[in-house]
């Protein structure tokens, strides 16, 4: 048997920081990247007899996010404390939500190369984030960062719909895109604000039961978690291949070497002897409460894309590239609005734009110009002040040092001749320096016309306006 006689199942553990101002259970700021603990108090320190006290905020959030993935949001529930020892967890308990999650029973819809598909939500609850082990390489030992204990993070669990590692790819980036719309997690990969636990299991098509899975934890870029899946699921292949059996355990993947390592096994062994936290009364929600949160939920992703398919008449291959970002969404919004132009800047944002994003690594959200410089560089096209070609050095420049378009071209002498008198002037210099074409031409070969346009061009440095230019050639060759 190969590959092929099998099917990857997978479920996901999503962790996103929640980005309100102050912690879960007390008002140390959340913010990333301060010097070690100097975001901390008693309370996320773990001192004896300090007393947690939930922040509405963080039920605000969740709740947010249970009604933008379509889950039934729970009018009861409450917070649990899940024991485990680890040093950088100095209560020894996390505070999360055990039976009673704030949200249940939603789902996302995501769109591959397979066509559209729904992956379920088991749960969203919300829980506090743990500390940080520094290893101090020097000194041998390790140092704790308590700056990210109790920073507010919601847990988002899938069902074990998907299927392939592309399924995965776009099932969090769904999710991503999601959160951003409605504001409630920065989602920065890099600093760990979104983060998932990767549940793989691998069985024969057609089995109707579920292998036994493995987890990978705290992925945080998609290319590991693709890459990671594809390793995976081949190793338990050959364990199951070589008529062994897979371990239900937790591993690490390694981006250097492209393995996965076992961390800790039968982490169903472990009992983290849940009960409710005595500190903290049960969260009750009311009717007219979530439905003020419905009411002031943005518009999301899906919405602006039929609207972009409507309205625009934007191709769905395009809208979805824009709407993939929050940024780019309302860059695009922004811009068109301004230039009366989304076909413009539409192709602005897909092609050019995006290529260099990719180029320089940057996310949407690190763009440097506004959709006002956007909006001005397509106006300045379509009034015929610069051509195409030299739009993209525009944008260029954009990019290097942000500055309204027209104070660009000004400085660069970058405006397109439109002048008449100008125009002629390269004409007749082209003609006579190509005899050759011209007499072509006139032999009939029209192709000799798109020579002569094209030298003329180089000599402008692609300044001539190029419409004045065909037909300045036109009159001169009759
Ligand atoms: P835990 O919290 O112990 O990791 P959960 O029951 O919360 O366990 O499940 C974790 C994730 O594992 C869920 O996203 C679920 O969809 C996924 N999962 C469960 N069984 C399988 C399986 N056989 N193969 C792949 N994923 C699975
Ligand atoms: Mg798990
Ligand atoms: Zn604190």
């Amino acid at each position: 048997m190969s590959r092929n006689d099998y099917e990857i199942v997978m479920g996901l553990e999503v962790h996103a920081e929640l980005s309100t101002k102050t912690k879960i259970f007390c008002s140390c700021p959340t913010t990333f990247g301060a010097a070690p603990n100097t975001h901390t108090c008693p309370i996320c320190m773990a001192m004896p007899g300090t007393l947690p006290v939930l922040n509405e905020k963080v039920v605000e959030y969740a709740v947010k996010a249970g009604l933008a993935t379509n889950c039934e949001i729970s009018r009861n529930s409450k917070n649990d404390r899940k024991n485990y020892f680890y040093p950088d967890l100095p209560k020894a308990y996390q505070i999360s939500q055990f039976d009673q999650p704030l949200c249940e029973h939603g789902y996302v819809e995501i769109e591959t190369s397979e066509g559209k598909k729904k992956i379920r939500l088991t749960r969203i609850h919300i829980e506090e984030d743990a500390g940080k082990l520094n290893h101090d390489d020097l000194g041998g030992g390790s140092l704790v960062d308590l700056n990210r204990a109790g920073v507010p993070l919601i847990e988002i669990v899938s069902e074990p719909d998907l299927r392939t590692a592309e399924e995965v790819e776009q099932y969090l980036r769904k999710l991503k895109s999601i959160l951003e719309y409605i504001e409630v997690s920065d989602c920065k990969m890099q600093e760990g604000s979104l983060r998932a636990d990767v549940n793989v299991s691998v069985r024969k098509i057609g089995s109707k039961e579920f292998g036994t899975r493995t987890e990978m934890k705290n992925m945080n870029s998609f290319r590991s978690i693709v890459r990671a899946i594809e390793y995976e699921a081949q190793r338990q292949i050959d364990v199951l291949e070589d008529g062994g059996k897979i371990d239900q355990e937790t591993l690490r993947w390694d981006d250097v070497s492209g393995k996965t390592f076992s961390m800790r096994d039968k982490e169903d062994a472990q009992d983290y002897r849940y009960f409710p936290d005595p500190d903290l009364v049960a969260i009750k929600l009311s009717e007219e409460y979530i439905e003020n949160i419905r009411q002031g939920l943005p518009e999301l992703p899906e919405s602006r894309k039929k609207r972009y398919l409507e309205e625009f008449k934007l191709s769905e291959k395009d809208a979805n590239i824009i709407i993939a970002s929050k940024y780019l969404s309302n860059l695009f919004e922004e811009a068109t609005k301004i230039s009366g132009n989304a076909k413009a800047v539409n192709n602005w944002i897909i092609s050019d734009i995006s290529r260099i994003l990719n180029e320089k690594e940057l996310e949407p959200n690190e763009i440097p110009f506004t959709s006002e410089h956007l909006a001005n560089l397509v106006i300045l096209i379509d009034k015929g002040t610069i051509s195409s070609s030299i739009g993209k050095k525009v944008l260029e420049e954009l990019f290097e040092n942000p500055r309204e378009p027209q104070k660009i071209i000004e400085e660069k002498g970058w405006a397109q001749i439109s002048d008449e008198g100008a125009i002629k002037e390269v004409v007749l210099k082209i003609l006579e320096a190509n005899p050759q074409s011209v007499a072509d031409y006139k032999a009939g070969k029209d192709r000799a016309l798109g020579f002569l346009v094209g030298q003329a061009m180089k000599e402008t440095k692609g300044k001539a306006n190029p419409q004045m230019l065909n037909q300045m050639f036109l009159e001169n060759l009759k």
